[in-house]
């Protein structure tokens, strides 16, 4: 099974470690400072992000997805781009992902030519199934991408797909990768027998869930799924996983963001955009990989890989921020204060991007983000 990537996730006893463990003692500790600027070097196993548009809002989007984004698709001179840095920096293959890939049919068909052509394999397309009509016009666009090379579909499945996609259309897919040759891998075929216990015509809300299989459903979701804790998802679980204050956070956490340097799960985007770590809605332009980041051009970057969320603390209070209630993570935490940087405060910075992450943040289309407006004394 290759390790999924639309959402971002956590093993889960990683997960269970940060959320649900302990938290650690409240003493001063010393501000760990890396001093090296910012420099990727090498690529080791990600995907490209051919769109942000889709058909769904779910409620643990890593990358905030929805019908409220543009519907931009990445061109042909951006995926050769992208592709030509990734070959440059040592990665061989990569899964392709979004938003919903199969909203522009056309767009698919050019990527996987184009990666074809540049000598990059495509271990996967993600796919939500919502493009899905019938039997044959899925087999029909499922040949035509096998005959340019692909070979498999990662087909989501979870109860936050399915209170916006009606579960026949997922099992339409299936269908035609089966007749047609691909490889089919659900993700996550444990979910398959709870989807599979509503009508499959329509979608069903979260809380039919709950009402089906316990009120605690949503919590033990993270147990089950690798979902990572950013993006949309900090919304979804900040109600149910525990949350600390912005002060003990930036007190047990003075380290600068090894994350940064994560290239096991790297994104390159339709815009050029690097996605460094898992740590969605900063960017680094393609061409600046495989040299240090210039802390002129990349300042939070900066501020974050050396000294970490306190370092992207003291830029923030420098501009009016004010945490409000509590976090799950530090990195709830750093974007909540991006958010505020780009959408209250508007301020152009160029790792933060692309803005519609920020404007796409709420479940509500287009609503500010914002979980808890008591205020925070630190
Ligand atoms: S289907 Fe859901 S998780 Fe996947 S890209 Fe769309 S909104 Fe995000
Ligand atoms: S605090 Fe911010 S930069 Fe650091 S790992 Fe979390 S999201 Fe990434």
């Amino acid at each position: 099974m290759p390790k999924p990537v639309r959402a971002g996730r956590l093993r889960p006893e990683e997960l269970q470690r940060r959320v649900r463990g302990k938290p650690r003692r409240q003493e001063a500790q010393p501000m760990v400072s890396v001093t090296r600027a910012l420099n990727i070097r090498h690529l080791s196993s990600g995907g490209l992000i051919t769109n942000y548009y889709c058909t769904s809002r779910c409620g643990h989007c890593l990358y905030c997805c929805s019908p409220q984004w543009d519907r931009r698709y990445i061109d042909a001179a951006t995926t050769r781009q992208n592709l030509e840095t990734i070959r440059r920096l040592g990665c061989q293959a990569v899964h392709v992902g979004g938003g919903e890939p199969f909203l522009n049919p056309e767009g698919l068909l050019r990527v996987v030519t184009i990666a074809r052509e540049a000598g990059v394999r495509i271990e996967y397309v993600e796919t939500n199934s919502s493009w899905y009509r019938d039997q044959p016009s899925a087999a029909t666009l499922l040949r035509e991408l096998k005959d340019r090379g692909l070979g498999a579909l990662l087909i989501s499945i979870s109860p936050f797909h399915n209170e916006h996609i009606p579960f026949q259309q997922v099992k339409g897919v299936i269908e035609a990768c089966r007749v047609t040759g691909l490889a089919a891998f659900p993700w996550v075929s444990g979910f398959y027998k709870e989807l599979d216990a509503f009508d499959p015509r329509t979608p069903h809300r979260l809380e039919e869930y709950e009402a089906r299989f316990g009120a605690d459903y949503l919590e033990r979701i993270p147990a089950r799924y690798w979902i990572h804790l950013g993006g949309r998802a900090v919304q979804t679980f900040a109600g149910v996983l525990p949350t600390f204050e912005s002060a003990a956070i930036l007190n047990r956490d003075r380290r600068g963001c090894r994350e940064l340097q994560d290239v096991s799960h790297f994104h390159l985007d339709l815009f050029g955009h690097y996605i460094p770590g898992l740590c969605a809605g900063l960017a680094i332009r393609g061409d600046d990989l495989g040299s240090p980041l210039n802390p002129d051009k990349y300042p939070l970057l900066a501020q974050l890989h050396a000294s970490g969320i306190n370092g992207l603390w003291a830029v923030a209070r420098e501009h009016g921020f004010q945490a409000k209630g509590a976090y799950l993570s530090k990195c709830h935490l750093c974007q909540d204060i991006r958010r505020y940087l780009v959408m209250d405060r508007e301020l152009t910075f160029t790792e933060l991007a692309p803005r519609g992450f920020y404007e796409n943040l709420s479940a509500a289309p287009h609503a500010r983000s914002g979980f808890n407006d008591a205020p925070d004394t630190k």
